[in-house]
């Protein structure tokens, strides 16, 4: 897939994504507000209902009043007669019971005209009382048209919230979910894309790198084919070092590459000896004075680890180095400067390699220690590798129990500090 078509897909994505969370929460609200209506309709009811039972209870004793033939009763009577306070309170109590509401609302009956409150269950809420939503008038029972009861709520929104909050709590885990999933998706997908170009690098890098040895050895080859070349001892000798060498060079890089490969898998068995480390470095550092020389370099070493007796395999402790100081040569623009040094703490010999290259970028450093990873450094010093040296140190020293670890800065250069526990174990030593 081309980046194109993958950042149009992505994008279609998060627009779909986008989307769904718009209309989650448009549903959302939608469903709050049909709760507050349902919720303003049912207190509508309850007290209409209440209402209704005091006027019936009303009118037996009314009727028991008219039978008595008491004279002009409405005058005479006072609200508190009619509506009578504890049975107000019972009422609304049980109907709002129904409702589910048993707590957090307070009510009065009040005149409308003179604002006075005439009875009514409240202490916080007065003013709220009279300007409440839910007011209904007392007419039927009392002179009409003064007299109201009101009910006020001031939890009625955080109860609605709470009535849905299962639903939004539930709503919001699917889509944290799904974002989750969909981001998890696109950024495996942009790492098998990065994966499979890595890939196609190193095949691209390994047969040009198979290249040249192959050629030579068949030039050479035929050259020693050649009657008068065979007859020349001398030349002969020559030609077939040379087939030696590129050979070698063959196989160390097959090598390289099947030693990544069985790394990957973790199938590495270690042969464990204790070892003077500042022995291993001097071995290794040897090895490179040539290639020094040829560049006009130094390769200079400061050994001054107290503890340098280390358990490891030599074998490949000694590749680790030899792969930091070739890649310290190898990323050096002008004649490498390159200093090994040594030191230890309670736990490590600590060895550095450091160097005066072209440093390697923060972003880089994430990623510099993962199998086939290579830094693009463009035409500018575009140096020949597979990228899998610093996968092999990180990994041989995991395998050690040790680290590696990595300071750089673009254009000043960079310092491999690698980590080998001092483990005093009792292991073979036959140095
Ligand atoms: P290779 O050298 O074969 O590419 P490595 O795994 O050894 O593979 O290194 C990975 C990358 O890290 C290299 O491509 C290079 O860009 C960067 N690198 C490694 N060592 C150095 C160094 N000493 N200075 C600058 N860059 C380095």
């Amino acid at each position: 897939m081309t980046v194109k078509k993958l950042n149009v897909l992505l994008f279609a994505a998060l627009v779909s994504l986008l989307g769904v969370v718009a209309m989650q929460v448009y549903w959302v609200q939608n469903a709050f507000h049909l709760k507050e209506e349902q919720f303003n309709k049912s207190v509508g009811i309850a007290m209409k209902t209440v209402l209704n039972r005091i006027l019936e209870l009303n009118t037996d004793e009314n009727l028991r009043r008219i039978a008595l033939r008491e004279p002009c009763m409405n005058e005479k009577t006072k609200i508190t007669d009619v509506i009578p306070p504890r049975l107000l309170d019972s009422l609304i109590r049980t109907e709002f019971k129904c409702l589910k509401v048993t707590k957090g609302y307070e009510y009065a009956v009040f005149n409308k005209v003179n604002k006075r409150i005439v009875m009514g269950n409240y202490t916080h809420y007065t003013k709220e009382i009279l300007q409440s939503d839910f007011q209904q008038s007392v007419d039927a029972l009392y002179k009409p048209g003064s007299y109201f009861l009101s009910i006020y709520f001031p939890q009625k929104k955080a109860g609605v919230f709470m009535q849905l909050f299962g639903w939004m709590v539930l709503s919001a885990i699917f889509l944290i979910a799904v974002a989750m999933s969909f981001w998890l998706t696109i950024r495996t997908v942009y790492q098998q894309k990065k994966w499979s170009e890595m890939k196609t690098d190193f095949i691209n890098n390994m047969t040009h790198e198979f290249k040249t040895p192959i050629s030579t050895i068949g030039v050479a080859s035929e050259m020693l084919l050649k009657d008068e070349i065979s007859k020349d001892i001398a030349r002969t000798k020559k030609y077939a070092s040379v087939i030696l060498s590129e050979n070698l060079r063959l196989q160390n890089q097959v090598e390289q590459v099947l030693q990544s490969a069985i790394l990957e898998k973790g199938d590495v068995k270690l042969r464990l000896k204790s070892t003077d480390i500042h022995k291993l470095i001097h071995q290794t550092v040897e090895n490179f004075q040539f290639r020094i020389n040829e560049k006009k370099g130094s390769l200079v070493t400061s050994l001054e680890a107290h503890d340098y007796m280390v358990v490891v395999d030599r074998h490949h402790i000694i590749n680790v180095l030899a792969n930091l100081i070739d890649n310290a040569i190898k990323y050096s623009v002008n004649a490498p400067s390159i200093v090994v040094s040594s030191t230890s703490n309670k736990h490590h010999a600590i060895v550095r390699v450091a160097d005066e290259g072209i440093g390697i970028s923060k972003e880089d450093q994430k990623h510099i220690f993962k199998n086939l990873y290579r830094v693009h450094t463009g035409d500018v010093h575009d140096v020949k590798g597979f990228g899998i040296g610093l996968f092999y140190v990180y990994k041989i020293l995991e395998l050690h129990g040790g680290r590696i670890e990595l300071e750089s800065e673009p254009g000043k250069g960079s310092v491999f500090s690698m980590y080998l526990p001092l483990n005093h174990l009792t292991t073979t030593s036959d140095e």
